[in-house]
């Protein structure tokens, strides 16, 4: 008799869960995934997908809009409305939650299971009044929407990425609270859509975790499109009034208030710890989430994590990246230290903000002025030429011995691209490594060989 019913019990089933189960049963480990509410997490519902599908309907309206820059005219004339693009994004949704379901694990010999567990000791949770035992665990249950310490909130309607992908047909105008990734690509897909969209930024810039330059030129292009953005503005009080929400925000040491038809929060994450009783398992966290050592490992030793759940990075890549480090040092022998040196992001809107690495900024607070700062723009490339996409720059942050330290584009398809760079980064080549490669003709990698081949 085994001692354990299992060798890996994953607890939440988004990327953590699905990556770790996956590589277990590779090792030909018995494991399960427990979910308490849809297989796929945030990403497939209420995170990547139906905002990259809403972001893609969004692209269309705006193209629909501007068909005469490329030369057409729409007979009769086209009146968009973008009221019942969410439909748009929840099909999207089916497809992918179809393309992974339950059974497609357990032919994988991982069995799915639902509900909420509470740990009773390292090696037990209680499951629908079942007791399960594995002889180790993967905590990947994600994080949800933080909510800001703001007077009235609670009496207010608001959407957060929870509920937004439910909403039948657009509001007239949206506030949107926070200018991170979700809240920028958000206002952008709302905007195009017909939605009088306002942003409220924290601070002097959006994105504040990307090259400044490059932020601001998708700042002042977001702008253009017309949405609204109050720069380093706190939000102090909601209340209902108006035809829907009344923000007031102090900017400046004054006070205004923002009134639209609804309210979306996007201010930051919190990870989901509640209800799992991991003191007993003897799992300590904090608010960034759990913690865990450069192995992920937590406070426990057979318990493992991965995810939003302990940050810092919170992408579906990253998890996956975590999922398989935790996973195999779980099993196997020779333990690998998590290593970050080569983060990337994409943040996808029109144009597309990619980030691999250090910025400009970061990179001169360690090397100083023996950091070489490259550029190349989109409007120096024959393809942004023909396609009218030459707003755009990349940039390439070089150290002392000629290695990419970090890249920032900010353009169309900026997030495919950057790849490049990232292939440099991780095989530890120097960036002129690349002008020697033959590049397909007219293509925007241009933004990387051209400033390759003057290094
Ligand atoms: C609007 C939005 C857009 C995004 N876009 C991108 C993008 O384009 N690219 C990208 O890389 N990342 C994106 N992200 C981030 C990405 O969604 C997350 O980083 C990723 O989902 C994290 O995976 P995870 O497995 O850690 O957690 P999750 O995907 O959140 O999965 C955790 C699972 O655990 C379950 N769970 C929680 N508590 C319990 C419990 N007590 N018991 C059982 N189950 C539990 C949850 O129901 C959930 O299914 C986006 C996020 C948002 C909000």
């Amino acid at each position: 008799m085994p001692r354990y019913d299992y060798d890996l019990i994953a607890i939440g089933a988004g990327a953590g869960g699905f990556v770790s189960t996956k590589v277990a049963a590779g090792f030909g480990r018995k494991a399960a995934m427990i979910e308490k509410n849809k297989l796929g997490g945030e990403c497939t519902n209420a995170g990547c997908v139906p905002s990259k599908a809403l972001l893609k309907a969004a692209s269309v309206a705006h193209h629909v809009k501007h068909l005469r820059d490329y030369g057409l005219e729409a007979g009769g004339g086209i009146v968009v409305s973008g009221r019942h693009a969410m439909t748009y994004a929840r099909a999207a949704v089916k497809k992918v939650y179809d393309s992974h379901p339950a059974s497609v694990f357990e032919k994988a010999g991982i069995d799915v299971l639902f509900g909420s567990p509470r740990f009773l000791d390292n090696h037990r949770v209680e499951l629908n009044g079942k007791v399960l035992s594995s002889k180790k665990f993967m905590l990947c249950t994600g994080s949800s929407a933080a909510l800001p310490p703001l007077e009235g909130l609670a009496s207010v309607p608001y959407y957060t990425n929870e509920n937004l992908f439910e909403i039948e047909e657009l509001p007239a105008s949206l506030l949107v609270l926070g200018a991170g990734p979700v809240g920028i690509e958000m206002a952008q897909a709302f905007s195009r859509l017909g939605v009088a969209t306002t942003v409220v930024a924290k601070y002097d810039t959006i994105l504040r975790h990307e090259d400044r330059e490059l932020a601001r030129m998708l700042a002042d292009r977001l702008i253009a499109e017309g949405v609204r953005i109050v720069m380093e503005a706190k939000a102090v009080s909601a209340a209902l009034g108006g035809t829907g929400v009344v923000l007031t925000v102090e900017q400046g040491g004054k006070r205004m208030d923002l009134t639209a038809a609804a309210l979306l929060v996007a201010v930051g994450r919190k990870p989901n710890v509640e209800g799992l009783d991991l003191e007993r398992a003897g799992v300590r966290w904090g608010p960034k989430g759990i913690i865990v050592d450069d192995y992920l490992r937590t406070t426990a030793r057979n318990i493992y994590a991965c995810g939003d759940v302990i940050g810092p990075y919170y992408f579906s890549h990253m998890t996956e990246y975590q999922a398989v480090t935790a996973t195999r040092n779980a099993f196997l022998p020779f333990r690998k230290k998590i290593n970050y040196r080569t983060v990337a992001w994409g943040t996808f809107t029109d144009p597309e903000l990619a980030h691999a690495g250090m910025t400009e900024d970061e990179a001169r607070a360690v090397h100083g002025d023996r950091v070489q700062v490259y550029r190349w723009s989109y409007g120096d490339t024959d393809r942004g030429r023909t396609d009218s996409t030459e707003q755009g720059l990349a940039k390439y942050i070089i150290g002392p011995d000629g290695r990419l330290l970090g890249a920032h584009i900010l353009g169309e398809r900026a997030a495919d691209i950057i790849h490049e760079a990232q292939l440099l980064r991780h095989l530890d080549l120097p960036f002129s490594a690349v002008a020697q490669m033959i590049h397909i003709y007219p293509t925007y990698t241009d933004v990387v060989r051209q400033p390759a081949t003057r290094y």
